[in-house]
């Protein structure tokens, strides 16, 4: 160990090395007792027989428990420290929203209950439909989509389904700035769009006049995040929605940054027209393992019938969830986007914390995730480089310039902020300035934690500037491994143990 301790067992003081729960196999050895099951009749199974043995290990309970406890605790989460992912949003979860999810009255539903039974779930979908269109000012809503990138490619397919109905079919081009998030140009090519870059102007933001220029009348929409992925408020937005209406296209938000703006800026006043937002990062639920998330996309007038099914309509009945185009006959729905209604545990969350919140308390949150950022932001531009003048949105952008002539990289710099106990910032993303470092603290960290971060970046920062290469590069040193080989990791996984390959 490069720290010069080493063990006999391998484990690191009470960080316990994990063998894959395969290697621990102890033939015969077992959890529970089942009696003996009778005879099997084949014929029931169809030929589906096993032949072979199931192949799973034999272990007792508490080696299981252990086993899966133990990894639980490898993992780094938002309940264990800072986690300051720019581009990410990873904030406190509310113990409230959580405990609402899990009511038994509605984890336990099921999809395809009759709709009388279930009215109270289509309430709070409706409800927090209600909500998403109040904080954004727009007319309509699709709830089904799943992630941030499933509404970018519902609110596309909407755009496309318009202009195919209006005789436009050939908008086929999608103006996206270099900035953007890698979904926006994914979405935009799954849905058969050819993908335009925009440059970004030398203060971060939407070259307009580029915009402008690339505008014509094979584009079907433009695709910008607003706040932007580089921390900035586009503050062309409203021109650029003009010109890009002008020319007979649509504006797509990218809103994932949402939380930076909720109760302060109403997205129908910009001149958007369709916008997904990330619930999972605006409105509570834990997503830093990946899912689950939810996407709902908020469309203007124009849009709004070309809407997925299903959705929540006010019958005579009672709520009634629309399987069917011909249920309602203005509308011409492109289809669906997902099974059944949507990500239903994570509309509860939302709509839990959006009630407990209020509207006061959503506005209180985003100011305080902008001003949490503003004050990384100040208290680092000495040792770090900004990349932009000027104060930040919710999250603020630094580049490697700091770094010039130390031998030391952003890679290396973000190690090294593990072994202090920090989980690394967002790095070299956005693409736009060279080896970015972008750090968001959200409205919920406390000034504490936030002064505790600063010293070791500012530490850090003074300890590259004096010729410490060699440590940065060896660093992380005090986690159970050590520096890996990530691209050959991405590139030659080993996702699957075969018997023996270990022992
Ligand atoms: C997170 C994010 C997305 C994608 O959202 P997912 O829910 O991860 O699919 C898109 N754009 C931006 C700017 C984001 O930060």
């Amino acid at each position: 160990m490069a720290d010069g301790v080493t063990t006999f067992s391998g484990n690191r003081g009470l960080a316990i090395e994990e063998p894959l729960i395969f290697e621990m196999n102890a033939p015969g050895r077992v959890a529970i007792d089942l009696p003996e099951p009778g005879p099997v009749d084949a014929d029931r199974l169809a030929g589906l027989r096993r032949a072979t043995p199931i192949g799973l290990p034999d272990l007792s309970e508490p080696q299981v428990v252990r086993h899966y406890t133990r990894l639980s605790q490898k993992n780094y989460g938002i309940d264990t420290g800072f986690y300051p992912l720019g581009s990410c949003t990873m904030k406190h979860n509310p113990r409230l929203s959580e405990k609402m999810a899990r009511l038994t009255g509605l984890a336990d539903l099921h999809p395809f209950q009759p709709q009388a039974t279930v009215q109270g779930a289509l309430e709070v979908i409706d409800q927090l439909a209600w909500w998403l269109k109040q904080l954004t000012g727009m007319p309509a809503v699709a709830m089904s989509p799943a992630a941030g990138a499933h509404g970018e490619w519902c609110g596309l397919m909407a755009i496309r389904a318009y202009h195919e109905d209006h005789g436009e079919g050939h908008r086929r081009r999608v103006l996206v700035p270099e900035s953007a998030h890698g979904t926006n140009p994914a979405s935009a090519a799954m849905c058969g769009f050819t993908v335009d870059p925009v440059p970004a102007d030398d203060q971060g933001r939407v070259d307009v006049a580029a915009l402008k220029a690339k505008l014509g009348p094979d584009v079907a929409c433009i695709m910008v995040t607003n706040p932007n992925t580089c921390g900035l408020f586009e503050r062309d937005i409203i021109d650029i929605a003009a010109a890009t209406h002008a020319a007979g296209a649509f504006f797509y938000c990218d809103g994932a940054n949402f939380n930076a703006i909720v109760g302060r800026v109403k997205i129908a006043d910009l001149g958007i027209d369709t916008m997904h937002i990330n619930l999972h990062k605006t409105f509570s639920t834990p997503h830093g393992g990946g899912g689950p998330g939810a996407g709902p996309t908020v469309l203007s007038e124009k849009l709004a019938p070309y809407a997925p099914l299903p959705f929540v309509v006010h019958g005579a009945g009672g709520l009634h969830l629309v399987e069917h185009a011909a249920e309602v006959p203005e509308s011409k729905p492109f289809g669906r986007v997902k099974g059944y209604h949507g990500q239903f545990g994570v509309f509860v969350r939302a709509l839990a914390y959006i009630q407990s919140m209020g509207a006061d308390g959503l506005r209180q949150a985003s100011t305080d995730a902008v001003l949490n950022a503003n004050y990384l932001l100040a208290e680092l531009k000495d040792v770090l480089s900004p990349s932009f003048d000027g104060p930040c949105m919710h999250e603020c952008l630094f580049d490697d310039r700091f770094l010039k002539d130390t031998g030391v990289t952003t890679l290396d710099f973000a190690k090294m902020l593990i072994d202090e106990g920090f989980h690394p910032m967002t790095m070299y993303f956005p693409l736009v300035v060279h080896g970015a470092l972008l750090m968001e603290p959200t409205e919920t960290e406390s000034k504490e934690t936030l002064d505790g971060f600063i010293a070791v970046i500012r530490a850090l920062a003074d300890k590259a500037k004096a010729g410490a290469a060699e440590e940065f590069k060896a660093a992380p040193r005090l986690t159970p491994r050590r520096r890996l080989d990530e691209t050959l990791a991405a590139r030659t996984p080993v996702l699957r143990w075969k018997p023996g390959a270990n022992s």
